[in-house]
């Protein structure tokens, strides 16, 4: 509002201010709303190998808002984050992911992974509630995959490292999701107790046409391959993108591209169908 300098401009910055505020309160309200009716759901998007076999799938939260639809997770997670309400959302995710990856696993799928935000580390019974949710369910640690962004490594690294350790020897696996976007460097790839990362779709869009990203994203899949650490491509949108990162040895694919994520029975369905072709 170049416009309106003067007197008058304090009081309208700070009215906007406080609409601004005044959403984020009345966000918090709804999402204590939905928390407490469930109002989330899960969705599925296939991770694919080289040849395009159904390999695994990573577990996409929803809010599904009465009135509004679905709420994308980046609309309602962060300001979760800030108020502590990803601590129940997150007990609702992992509960469900634990829940429907017996189905998953017997539609021929390794493994199922799931979102962790760098708050639910810091509860007392973090890995007791991991295990205990996992053994209710009856399913093998290692069909599940916990991913994490480098961020996590910004606060007490330490702690967060041992608690890596802790996961990995309860026989779950773990994945830097976003890779290259955060704090960690390659460097700290053979320091970090971590089974995959995926090298977040920045890198991947538009690779196949040349420029810095290609580069950049040949040296990780290289380096990754070297330390025994395995890889995704995320966001392969394109037959072009998914050519250079299977030629230049990822491990594995996410992306538009193969499926986008859908309820767990679509992705059931399109998994079969993957199997007959
Ligand atoms: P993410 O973990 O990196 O998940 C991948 C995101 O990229 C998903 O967005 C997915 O729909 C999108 N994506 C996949 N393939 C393509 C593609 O080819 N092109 C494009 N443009 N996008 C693609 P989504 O579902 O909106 O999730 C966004 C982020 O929200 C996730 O990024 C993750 O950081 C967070 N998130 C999702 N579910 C959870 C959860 O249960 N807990 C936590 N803590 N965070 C979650
Ligand atoms: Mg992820
Ligand atoms: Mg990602
Ligand atoms: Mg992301």
């Amino acid at each position: 509002e170049a416009k309106r300098r003067g007197g008058s401009s304090w009081h309208w910055y700070s009215s906007n201010l406080d609409a601004g505020m005044q959403q984020q309160v009345e966000l918090r309200t709804h999402l204590q709303e939905a928390i407490q009716k469930e109002q989330f759901e899960l969705f599925y998007q296939p991770i694919v190998d080289s040849l395009g076999k159904p390999r695994a799938v990573e577990a996409l939260v929803r809010w599904n808002h009465p009135d509004k639809g679905y709420i994308p997770p980046n609309d309602f997670i962060p300001l979760a984050e800030a108020t502590g309400q990803i601590i129940a959302i997150a007990d609702w995710v992992f509960e469900r992911t634990c829940r429907d990856t017996k189905a998953l696993v017997n539609a021929g799928l390794d493994s199922v992974s799931v979102n962790f935000s760098p708050l639910q580390f810091y509860r007392d019974d973090f890995i007791e509630n991991v295990a205990a949710t996992v053994r209710d369910y009856g399913i093998e640690p290692g069909q599940i995959v916990i991913e994490i962004t480098e961020n996590v490594f910004m606060r007490d690294s330490e702690h967060m490292i041992n608690l890596l350790h802790q996961l990995r020897e309860l026989g779950l696996r773990v994945a830097i999701d976003d890779f290259g976007t955060g704090f960690a460097s390659l460097s700290y790839l053979n320091q970090l107790p971590v089974d995959g990362i995926k090298i977040d779709r920045t890198f991947i869009s538009g690779i196949d046409n040349a420029g810095r990203n290609s580069a950049i994203t040949r040296g990780v899949l290289m380096i990754a391959k070297e330390l025994g650490v395995r890889t995704i491509a995320e966001g392969v949108e394109t037959e072009g993108e998914r050519e250079f990162v299977v030629t230049h040895g990822s491990d594995l694919m996410q992306g538009y591209l193969f499926c986008r994520p859908q309820p767990l029975e679509t992705v059931l369905k399109w998994v079969a169908e993957q199997d007959k072709a």
